[in-house]
């Protein structure tokens, strides 16, 4: 499969180099040059298959024989080694936990994918590699718990200073090994910022081999659509028009479940669920894309003011707002909202959300209404990771997890900096 930029300026390139990249050298972000299509077989059938003999089937069609057969079998398999069941929260409306791998975030799937493919090419040509990597929480302990240990990979993780959960900051700080943590005196699109602008710089180009492992990466993206066909397979009735709200901030996740739609999954609709941080929304109701910066928010994972991942989903639109519209409905929601269904559904259904799958499952009922519809939520994250916020909201203090608890007990090693591209620069130079 060759893959192109969203900008056109840069050369096609194929899956290695994509993933190697991350950012074309003209800014934009790769896509695949044609989307394919499984069979309709495979589809009909979907309930048969396992979720690694679903991932395998649709990463193939995108590594195409650049990891063999049965080494890309193997790899999904170990990607793929915790569940991600659908679970019915009342008629018709399922939650899909996305947080049962080993940092209770979605973002486990992409980075765990991502650092297998680069670990695999890596060993393989003994090249020596530095991801770099923003986080607005969870992206960096996923990536960092992906890579950690990996022999020839460092991981520099970069975070906005006191604008994440306890939980994961420590998440973030405590691995140690070729993990560094970098503590941003800045929000996070001032890290965002910081990470672009690192990989358009000349000088350390020349330095060090830099690669991205935020959810611009291809191989982030490809692996999340696995479990958009893994919901729909565990569906025991699949004769409804079915709906995926998707709780959003870069809107990865989201074109993840527009690739999935566009290689057969049959998806009646696509649901846009933000925060105060409503930039998709906005476009969509009003269409103009109009980024600002971001503010903060109980469900922070979603706290972007500038999508990255937008400039995917216009081109899969062919820059069309009429045509997004066809298939992606937006909604936003404020604190208060979000806290209260947080309350009413625990108290009705004995369902606990996370402030973000809360963004979530309002955006879907506000879809669905009345309609005869299957729809499905994304959990992202399990609820004890915002344990501040779930806690105060529910009244009562949520077990945390073992995992969690460990990291808790260690110590926070992080390097505090300024906002700005010389900072990073200086520290990476430094850090040969
Ligand atoms: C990252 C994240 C999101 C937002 O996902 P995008 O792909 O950036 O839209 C939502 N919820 C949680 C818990 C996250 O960590």
């Amino acid at each position: 499969m060759k893959f192109y930029s969203t900008k056109r300026q840069a050369p096609e390139t194929n899956f290695k180099e994509a993933i190697f990249k991350g950012l074309p050298e003209d800014n934009g972000l790769y896509l695949p040059e044609s989307i394919p299509v499984l069979s309709e077989d495979f589809i009909q059938n979907i309930s048969n298959y396992t979720l690694p003999e679903i991932a395998f089937e649709v990463a193939s069609k995108y590594v195409g024989d650049e990891i063999p057969e049965d080494k890309l079998q193997s790899l999904v398999a170990e990607v793929m080694n915790f569940e991600i069941p659908i679970v019915q929260v009342e008629p018709n409306i399922y939650s899909l936990e996305l947080f049962h791998g080993p940092t209770l975030a979605f973002k486990d799937v992409g980075a765990r994918f991502l650092a297998r493919c680069l670990s695999y090419f890596v060993e393989k040509a003994g090249e020596k590699l530095t991801i770099l990597v923003a986080t607005s929480g969870d992206t960096g302990s996923a990536v960092a718990n992906g890579f950690y240990g990996v022999e020839g990979i460092d991981v520099v993780l970069l975070y906005p200073s006191g604008k994440v959960s306890k939980i994961q900051e420590m998440q973030l700080t405590t691995l140690g090994k070729n993990i560094s943590a970098l503590e941003v005196n800045g929000t996070f699109d001032d890290c965002q910022k910081m990470v672009k602008d690192a990989f358009l710089d000349v000088e350390l180009k020349k330095e060090k081999n830099l690669t991205s492992a935020n959810s611009i990466n291809i191989a982030r993206l490809i692996p999340q659509s696995f479990y958009y066909f893994h919901a729909y397979a565990q569906l025991e009735d699949k004769s409804k028009p079915v709906v995926f709200s998707v709780p959003s901030g870069n809107y990865g996740n989201l074109s993840a479940g527009l690739l999935a739609k566009r290689m057969g999954l049959p998806i009646h609709k696509m649901v846009a669920s933000s925060n105060i941080n409503k930039i998709v929304p906005d476009y969509l109701k009003e269409g103009v894309f109009n980024p600002k910066a971001s503010e903060m928010t109980i469900s922070n994972a979603m706290d972007v003011g500038n999508p990255s991942n937008f400039a995917r989903m216009y081109e899969l639109y062919g820059e069309s707002v009429d045509a997004m519209r066809e298939d992606i409905q937006g909604y936003w929601f404020s604190d208060n909202a979000t806290r209260e269904i947080m309350r009413e559904v625990y108290d009705r259904t004995n369902y606990m959300l996370d402030p973000h799958g809360a963004v979530g499952y309002l955006g879907l009922t506000s879809f669905i209404n009345k309609k005869d519809v299957t729809g499905i939520f994304l959990e992202t994250a399990h609820p004890a990771k915002f344990k501040d916020v779930v806690d105060d909201t529910l009244g009562e203090s949520i077990e945390i997890p073992s995992a969690l608890a460990e990291c808790m007990k260690k110590e926070k090693q992080s390097t505090v900096i300024e906002p700005g591209l010389e900072s990073l620069k200086n520290f990476l130079l430094d850090n040969k």
